[in-house]
C-alpha cells in the first residue's frame, strides 16, 4: 500500500468511545468502577472484569473521551475537523453508538431543557447537534456570501421511516436516484430551511416533541428506534477568475437504536419482529464500516434500510466517525465489553 493511500485510509473512518460519569443508580446501587481511561483524553481505555484476579484489557481506539470530558471538548475534537469537511462539499457522518442510557442522546443532542436561550447562546451541556449549528452559521456568515442551510431528521423504526419535523404524518419512501451513482431519494420528506442558529432549538425540540407523542412509552421506543438528523449545505462561491461555482455538502448525526438489541432473541413476536431488524441495521452498519475500513470491492449498504438511507455520506471521500458510548459500572460491564469489541471491530 503508497504511503498516501494510508494515511487516507486512516484519516476516513474514525471510531472514538466516550466513557460517561457513574449514574445515581449506579452509586446508590454500589455497581463499581471496571472502566477507566487515562484522563479526558486520550487513546486507551482499560477494563478490569474481576477485581480479584485483577483480569485487566486495554483497548485503543482513535479517541477515548473520559468522564470529565466536556460537550465542548467532543465537539471541538471530533465534529469540529468534520464540519470542515462539509463545508469543502462532502458528506459525512457521525453515529453514537451504544447500549441505552449511556449518553448516545447525550452525545447528539444533548439536554435540550440546558439548551440556552435563543440569544444564540450555548449552554454547556448542548450535545453535538445544536453545537454544530451554531458554529455552521458563525462560519458561514464570517467567510461566506451566498448560502442555504437545510435540515431534516427521519426516525427509522421497525424498517419504517418517520418524518420527525413534517407536521403531518405523510408515509416516507427511499428510491434510487438514478442521476446520482449510489444515492437515494426520500420522497414527501420535509426539509427545513434554516435561517439562523436561533431557528435550531425550536426545531429540535419540534422533533423531539413528536418522537415523545407518537410513542406510548418512549424510553422503550427511543431505545428501538435509529434517528437521523442531516444538515445540507448549499454554498455559493465565486472563484478568483471569476467564475462562479456551487458546493453542497452534508452532515448526518445519527443516535442509533440501543446495542443491547443485537444478539436478543426468543421475545413475543412484535419485540422479536422489531429486534431482529434493529439487529440488521447495527450489525449491517458494522459490516459496511469494516467492508470500508477493508476497502473492499463490494459494501453491504442495500442490506438494511439505515445503510441505504446513508449510502452517500459513507465511504469513498466522505468521513465518518463513530463513536461508542460506555458506562463504567460493573453493572453493565457485559453490554460495554460488547461495545467496545464492536467499535473495534470497526476500525
Ligand atoms: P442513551 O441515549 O444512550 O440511551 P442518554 O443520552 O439518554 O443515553 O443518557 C442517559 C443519562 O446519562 C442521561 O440522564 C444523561 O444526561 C446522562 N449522561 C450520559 N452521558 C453523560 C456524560 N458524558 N456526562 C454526564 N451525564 C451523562
Ligand atoms: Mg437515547
Amino acid at each position: 500500500m503508497i504511503k498516501g493511500e494510508k494515511e487516507l485510509k486512516e484519516t476516513n473512518i474514525q471510531v472514538v468511545v466516550r466513557l460517561r460519569p457513574r449514574s445515581t443508580k449506579e452509586i446508590t446501587e454500589n455497581s463499581s468502577i471496571c472502566i477507566t481511561t487515562n484522563g479526558i483524553k486520550g487513546k486507551e481505555i482499560h477494563l478490569k472484569t474481576n477485581s480479584y484476579e485483577s483480569t485487566s484489557k486495554t483497548y485503543t481506539f482513535d479517541r477515548v473521551f473520559g468522564p470529565e470530558a466536556s460537550q465542548f471538548l467532543v465537539y471541538n475534537e471530533i465534529v469540529s475537523p468534520i464540519l470542515r469537511e462539509v463545508l469543502k462539499g462532502y458528506n459525512c457522518t457521525i453515529f453514537a453508538y451504544g447500549q441505552t442510557g449511556t449518553g448516545k442522546t447525550y452525545t447528539m443532542e444533548g439536554d435540550l431543557v440546558n439548551i440556552g436561550d435563543t440569544s444564540m447562546t450555548i449552554g454547556i451541556y448542548c450535545g453535538i447537534i445544536p453545537r454544530t449549528l451554531m458554529n455552521l452559521f458563525e462560519i458561514l456568515e464570517r467567510e461566506k456570501d451566498e448560502f442555504s442551510v437545510r435540515v431534516s431528521y427521519i426516525e427509522l423504526y421497525n424498517e419504517q421511516l418517520k418524518d420527525l419535523l413534517s407536521i403531518d404524518d405523510r408515509k416516507l419512501r427511499i428510491y434510487e436516484d438514478v442521476n446520482k451513482k449510489g444515492g437515494v431519494v426520500i420522497s414527501n420528506l420535509e426539509e427545513v430551511l434554516v435561517k439562523s442558529a436561533k431557528d435550531v432549538i425550536q426545531i429540535l425540540q419540534r422533533g423531539a416533541q413528536k418522537r415523545q407523542i407518537a410513542s406510548t412509552n418512549y424510553n422503550l421506543k427511543s431505545s428501538r428506534s435509529h434517528c437521523v438528523f442531516s444538515i445540507t449545505v448549499h454554498i455559493k462561491e465565486t472563484t478568483p477568475e471569476g467564475e462562479e461555482m456551487l458546493k453542497v455538502g452534508k452532515l448526518n448525526l445519527v443516535d442509533l437504536a440501543g446495542s443491547e438489541n443485537i444478539g436478543r432473541s426468543g421475545a413475543e413476536n412484535k419485540r422479536a419482529r422489531e429486534a431482529g431488524s434493529i439487529n440488521q441495521s447495527l450489525l449491517t452498519l458494522g459490516r459496511v464500516i469494516n467492508s470500508l475500513v477493508e476497502r473492499s470491492p463490494h459494501i453491504p449498504y442495500r442490506e438494511s434500510k439505515l445503510t441505504r438511507l446513508l449510502q452517500d455520506s459513507l465511504g469513498g471521500r466522505t468521513k465518518t466517525c463513530l463513536i461508542a458510548t460506555v458506562s463504567p459500572a460493573k453493572s453493565n460491564i457485559e453490554e460495554s465489553i460488547s461495545t467496545l469489541e464492536y467499535a473495534h471491530r470497526a476500525k
